[in-house]
């Protein structure tokens, strides 16, 4: 199919919510980093598939084999039914994470959605009715349902869309002052994203994140961690909670779940999970066996294979890459990142023309906004591949900077 009629099928056959990036492709085959396009050519990802979900990169032989293997034997059957691969995915999502209870759904706003409800659930039953409120953080990112949309705190996203689900309130992220006096009695839940994701990667702060906590165990609240994307090896560590000292009562899983397939995952302590009773959630495809046979091979592979640790220290030395390329390049202001994100903030709006600089040279990078470039690339990237998508985004700048001079 080429990009015109691709265009044309855009045109009559679908909603007009995605802008494709600027030169617009058809992508037809991934491996590893990279990525081609119709016409041949070949693209280092540095964004794991456009939103940080080919952790592992494009099409991972253990997680193809086993999408195989599944698909031949059994695609679906309900939650009414056990399957093999869902159970050995619940029992080693176990073993790994800190919330031992799983229930899958299939992204991150479903997740996401399961935890709020868990949360008003619970502290109904622990606490009776009135205390609903859900406190997240200015600037974070949470899904695009409707409850979820509530819960991100950008205004840009709730415009058009009000009224809003009601009982959510936003706090200043790492502003320890304004999280103490915004949780309250009536709270039943403080979220957020251990690390600013889609905003720009801005980690918590061990104080913030502290006082998360201990204003939840004042309060009788639960502590729900986003870490559909900051989840299974991105940050550098298996869960960006791992870089706290702080247990959550519940986490969010999807993005890196399922290497590709759609699959999301809401964990939480067993004490938390008893809230939910027979027919209090429930999802018609959540953890099918399919999604759950990638994700199981997909996890093991993140497991086995040093990849947390390659991400960690590819990450650091990307980090160490964008902070040499800030020094010849002043309109890089800032520059920072945790295992594989990093973000750039730039001191004039050039992010698009950086960005189709990049595209043009055949790589793959994200902007936020006009003014930051982001960066998360998938776990197995090489130090080999880091350099040379440095090299490019050197490049890049140079082209972007100096137009029109
Ligand atoms: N939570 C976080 C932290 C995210 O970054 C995203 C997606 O970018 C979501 C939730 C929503 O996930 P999904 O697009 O799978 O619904």
């Amino acid at each position: 199919m080429n990009i015109d009629q691709t265009r044309a099928i855009e045109a009559q056959n679908m909603f007009a919510v995605y802008t494709k990036i600027h030169q617009p492709m058809v992508i037809v085959r991934g491996e590893g980093a990279y990525v081609w396009d119709a016409e041949g050519n070949r693209y280092l990802d540095l964004t794991s598939g456009g939103r940080a979900v080919t952790a592992l990169g494009h099409c991972p032989p253990p997680v193809v084999k086993a999408i195989c293997d599944q698909a031949a034997r059994l695609i679906h059957m309900s939650n009414d039914f056990y399957t093999e691969p869902q159970m050995e995915l619940a029992r080693l999502l176990g073993e790994i994470c800190v919330c031992k209870r799983v229930f899958f759904c299939n992204s991150g706003a479903e997740a996401n959605e399961a935890a709020i409800k868990l949360a008003r659930k619970h502290s109904r039953i622990n606490h009776g009715p009135g205390k609903t409120e859900i406190v997240t953080m200015l600037g974070s990112f949470h899904g695009r349902t409707m409850a979820t949309l509530a819960a991100t705190g950008q205004s840009k996203y709730h415009a058009d869309f009000e009224p809003l689900v009601p009982g959510f309130k936003h706090v200043e992220f790492n502003n320890v002052a304004a999280l103490n006096a915004a949780v309250d009695d009536r709270t039943c839940a403080v979220m957020l994203e251990p690390v600013l994701g889609e905003s720009g990667v801005y980690p918590a702060t061990k104080e913030f994140m502290t006082a998360c906590r201990k204003a939840c165990d004042r309060h009788g609240a639960l502590l729900i961690l986003d870490e559909v994307q900051t989840g299974l090896g991105r940050t550098g560590k298996l869960f960006a909670y791992q870089h706290y000292d702080v247990t959550p009562d519940a986490i969010t899983l999807a993005k890196a779940l399922g290497s590709g397939m759609p699959i999301g995952a809401m964990l939480a302590t067993d004490a938390a999970a008893r809230a939910f009773a027979p027919g209090d959630h429930a999802s018609s495809f959540g953890g099918g066996a399919l999604a759950a046979a990638a994700a199981l091979a997909g996890v093991r592979a993140i497991l086995d294979g040093g990849v947390v640790e390659n991400a960690r220290q590819v990450g650091e030395h990307f980090l160490a890459g964008l902070m040499k390329l800030r020094e010849k390049h002043p309109v890089i202001t800032q520059a920072r990142g945790l295992g594989m994100m990093a973000a750039a903030d730039l001191a004039e709006p050039i992010a698009g023309a950086v960005r189709a600089a990049c595209l043009r040279r055949k790589v793959l990078i994200q902007q936020v906004g006009d003014s930051m470039l982001r960066f998360i690339p998938a776990l197995i990237l090489t130090a080999a591949q880091a350099e040379g998508g440095l090299a490019v985004l050197d490049e890049a700048l140079h082209e972007a900077t100096s137009h029109g001079n």
